[in-house]
């Protein structure tokens, strides 16, 4: 279907095709539901909030639910108040949350709604919460909505005044539910006692019981939110994520953060480890083991991965670590792409690209697939490693693709496998290989068709 994508190159400063990233609002959603007990809640029209919880629940393959302001043309007019009021009175009473997180949406930016005000003047039952993020989704992307709405959490919630408990706090960054069971898994291990913030495991990864529940046991709650505040500090994975909410907290609740990258591939979870080990570095054997088995399988599988191109496109902080990662494998990334703006993610792909003497490169933000296609139309890659948007491109130009970051919605299981940790580089080193080796077995001749690798 993309057999007439043009091989020449023109440079478009407006227009994106088939852009690389998604709107605000969907970040605000997905972060409102790693809290236990909360609705999310668009401030606009019926139809932006369908498309963001259509969106999320094709990735998850789990309802997302979120309630809407919904919009018609006299809320367009003379402002969102009464309808947010109403829906605010609707939600508690029909739905029963602790909480709602209220987003806005590019309708109700555009006409200068006043949440803060609007939020002031709500009389609200006792022991329920409101607390809103702006989420326009003319800037950024839904990694910047995302960031927003945690920091909203933390600007309404997180107590300065809260006892010194002592923990650490981890801001586990865009990831799936997967993710941040393998995250709580090392800390675990670590011996660590800390607060995961959001934790969308339990919430996006419930249990079939039978039952449905609107509500499931995951997610961090108010109390841990508000002891944010009282935390020893903060490990904040991901810059794009989790960087701007971990500097919302140390300045309203002076708790010191680390920003560290997505602990994606060897040297990211090292990083991870060691900082979380903290200032005695000691770390329990089982993931010592973990590592070594990590490298076992990059050397045994290394004459597949060595020198093999590939793009690497999707969400800032995972593309910066599969970028490390297949680095680390042997790989040569040839284009590197996010659709999220900001020259912050140019200067840090360079930089990893720089630690394994790749120069030449192409390094975009802000960019999209229309034009990745056109590079790989000019000079192929061996893999595609990003997310199902890329399939088109996997089709159209014959090349194998490892699905990988948010979205996948064209395959299943993948939110509840990790790719963090030396657990999770485990299992994408698997992916990598053998869809490599499955199209050697592929073009190769019948007489070098081997079962023996
Ligand atoms: S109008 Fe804005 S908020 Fe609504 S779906 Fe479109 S980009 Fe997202």
């Amino acid at each position: 279907m993309l057999d007439l994508t043009p091989k020449t190159v023109t440079e478009r400063g407006a227009l994106r095709v088939n852009p690389c990233k998604t709107c605000q609002p969907v970040g605000a959603l997905y972060a409102a539901l790693g809290v236990h007990k909360c609705m999310p809640h668009s401030h606009g029209s019926q139809g932006c909030v369908s498309y963001h919880r259509t969106f999320l629940t094709r990735h998850f393959k789990e309802p997302a639910i979120a309630a809407s302001s919904s919009f018609t043309e006299g809320a367009s007019v003379f402002g969102g108040g009464p309808n947010l009021r109403t829906a605010v009175k609707n939600i508690f009473d029909i739905y029963n949350p602790d909480i709602i997180a209220v987003h806005t949406t590019c309708l109700s930016e555009t006409i200068g709604d006043d949440l803060n005000s609007y939020i002031l003047e709500m009389s609200l039952p006792d022991d329920k919460t409101v607390v809103h993020s702006n989420t326009p989704s003319y800037v950024g992307s839904h990694i910047t909505g995302y960031a927003n709405m945690l920091s909203g959490f933390i600007r309404y919630l997180a107590d300065a005044h809260a006892a010194g408990n002592g923990k650490t706090a981890v801001f586990p960054g865009f990831v799936n539910p997967g993710d941040i069971r393998e995250i709580k898994r090392m800390l675990e291990l670590l011996g660590l006692s800390f607060i995961v913030f959001p934790d969308q495991s339990g919430v996006m990864d419930a249990p079939m019981t039978n039952t449905y529940q609107m509500y499931p046991e995951g997610g961090t709650t108010i109390d841990e939110i508000r002891a944010l505040g009282g935390c020893a500090r903060v490990l904040s994975l991901g810059r794009f994520s989790c960087e701007a909410p971990a500097d919302a907290l140390e300045k309203k609740c002076g708790v010191p953060y680390v920003s560290l990258p997505l602990p994606i591939g060897v040297a990211a979870t090292d990083e991870f480890v060691m900082a979380a080990a903290g200032p005695d570095g000691s770390v329990p054997g089982e993931l010592d083991d973990e590592r070594g088995r990590l490298l076992d399988l990059m050397l045994d599988a290394n004459p597949y991965f060595y020198n093999k191109t590939l793009a690497v496109f999707g969400d800032p902080d995972t593309v910066l670590g599969l970028t490390a990662f297949t680095l680390e494998l042997g790989m040569k990334p040839k284009y590197v792409i996010t659709g999220t703006p900001g020259d912050a993610f140019v200067r840090q792909a360079r930089a990893v690209l720089d630690r394994f003497g790749i120069v030449d490169a192409k390094v975009k933000a802000a960019a999209d697939l229309f034009e990745l296609h056109q590079w790989i139309k000019n000079e192929p890659v061996d893999l595609l490693l990003g997310t199902s948007y890329g399939k088109q491109i996997a089709k159209a130009e014959d090349i194998p693709m490892v699905r990988a970051g948010f979205p996948v919605l064209d395959r299943y299981g993948h939110s509840y496998m990790p790719i963090v940790g030396y657990q999770g580089a485990m299992r994408l080193a698997e992916l990598v290989a053998n869809a490599l080796m499955d199209r050697q077995d592929r073009d190769c001749a019948d007489e070098d068709m081997d079962v023996v690798m």
